[in-house]
């Protein structure tokens, strides 16, 4: 429930996107339409789940991003 980063995967649906609180605040909102940047507050994945807006922005791990040293597909890469 800490986490700075929010997958959701829609398996029927074929569809799968995530959420990233970062630290001013905005949220990027990655899907397969593309990435936009702002301050919605989507759902949190879950019910009972912490939303994203209360959770500690994303640090970047301190250089070494473990959600993306761990993702299994590649997906999630770290960029300038
Ligand atoms: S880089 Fe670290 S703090 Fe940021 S979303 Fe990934 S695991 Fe969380």
């Amino acid at each position: 429930m800490s986490s700075s980063i929010i997958l959701h995967i829609d398996d029927k649906a074929d569809y799968f996107g995530l959420v990233l609180k970062t630290k001013s605040g905005g949220l990027v909102l990655a899907r397969p339409e593309g990435v936009s940047e702002g301050q919605q507050a989507p759902g949190s994945g879950g019910p009972g789940a912490k939303p994203i807006l209360l959770r500690e922005p994303c640090d970047l791990c301190g250089g070494k991003a473990k959600c993306a040293k761990v993702c299994p597909t590649g997906c999630i890469m770290v960029v300038d």
